[in-house]
């Protein structure tokens, strides 16, 4: 049945995939033809609770016993989104992660996040424009952004597939290469507003760092702050990760504050066909000039972060809202300026560099 579903939803008029709720009731009849097919009720019962047949448990509740509801269990693990399917993928990866240990290859070095930016991806909007013509036979023009919105609805078959396409192979390539990950574990999700597919995975690196170097700093009794700079150096070394903005200094030694964006510095918002999210690797020439504005738009647009209302929340008992990604404002004062590196607690608890 999945198969027949599948083949529908690729159907080629696009009439299954773009209905409304066609894809929903199919799921349901899915899970329900699974649910009956391959789960089992078990019944909770204690030692010297007196032994109950299947019809004592029918006629009890049929005289209106709902303690008895409380006592089944419903027991599925390969029905999938229960909780026991849940624990059993937990499972799987736990497994996983003490097989990495025993094989001596450690624990993840990475957890990894990625979401869909639906919005910036050229390639998909290339193929939906085709598979749009193709289906509808209308040619439509994506820079118009109702029109994308309503595509992206449209064809979120399409959009989670692409996505899918395009995790592979930034595991396969980027992840392999510039992040050295050899083994790694991800699952998608689908957020619980937009719906829109992410995932997040666990990765290790085939040089077991960073453990490596920190396990050898602590079994050397260094101080903290020198760890916080090995680690620091280290991703500096490997990735580039530096607190320094690209636009260099004058001079006199002075920041370029007019490459920065506001409120620190005032360079003007760059027009929407210089935006690096559009940009693909291949059209980064190699000329110096081209690679510098390509890394001053990404750090202007992607790394500085400017609150919006993505990441401003409202705290209780606070008359302004706040960020949740820490950062400050004339109402909150946001995380301490630095000028060494430190490892500190984020709001969760979790040491970050
Ligand atoms: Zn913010």
């Amino acid at each position: 049945m999945s198969e027949w579903a599948e083949h529908l939803i690729w159907y080629t008029d696009g009439r299954f995939a773009q209905h409304k709720y066609f894809q929903f009731i199919v799921h349901n009849i899915i899970s329900r033809k699974r649910a009956l097919e391959q789960s089992t009720y078990i019944m909770k019962q204690q030692i010297g609770d007196e032994h109950m047949s299947i019809d004592d448990l029918k006629q009890r509740i049929q005289n209106g016993d709902s303690s008895i509801a409380q006592k089944i269990l419903y027991f599925g693990a390969s029905l999938r989104g229960t909780s026991q399917y849940w624990s059993r993928r937990a499972q799987e990866l736990r497994a996983l992660i003490q097989y990495q240990i025993n094989a001596g290859k450690g624990l993840p070095s990475f957890f990894s996040t990625a979401s869909c930016a639906e919005f910036y991806f050229a390639p998909l909007r290339r193929l939906l424009t085709q598979y749009n013509l193709q289906t509808t036979g209308e040619i439509v023009d994506l820079n118009d952004k109702k029109i994308l919105v309503s595509i992206l609805q449209n064809n979120s078959h399409i959009v989670s597939h692409y996505f899918n396409l395009r995790t592979q192979e930034y595991f396969e390539t980027v992840m392999k290469t510039a992040f050295k990950v050899d083994t790694f574990w991800y699952r998608y999700e689908f957020a619980k507003s937009r719906g829109m597919i992410h995932f997040h995975g666990l990765c290790w690196r085939s040089d077991r760092e960073p453990h490596n170097l920190l396990h050898e700093a602590l079994k050397n009794g260094l101080d903290e702050d020198v760890c916080a700079s090995k680690l620091s150096e280290w991703a500096q070394q490997n990735f580039a990760m530096i607190a320094m903005h690209p636009a260099g200094s004058d001079a006199s030694g002075n920041p370029n504050k007019d490459l920065w964006p506001p409120p620190e510095g005032n360079a003007p918002a760059p027009p929407e066909s210089k935006n690096p999210l559009f940009k693909l690797f291949m059209d980064v020439s190699q000329s110096e000039y081209s690679i510098l504005e390509d890394h001053l738009l990404l750090t202007n647009k992607i790394n500085l972060h400017r609150c919006s209302s993505y990441c401003l929340v409202s705290k209780k008992g606070m008359k302004h809202k706040v960020c949740r990604m820490e950062f400050g404002s004339e109402n909150m004062q946001g995380k301490a300026i630095r000028d060494s590196p430190a490892i500190v607690k984020d709001k969760n608890g979790s040491l970050r560099l």
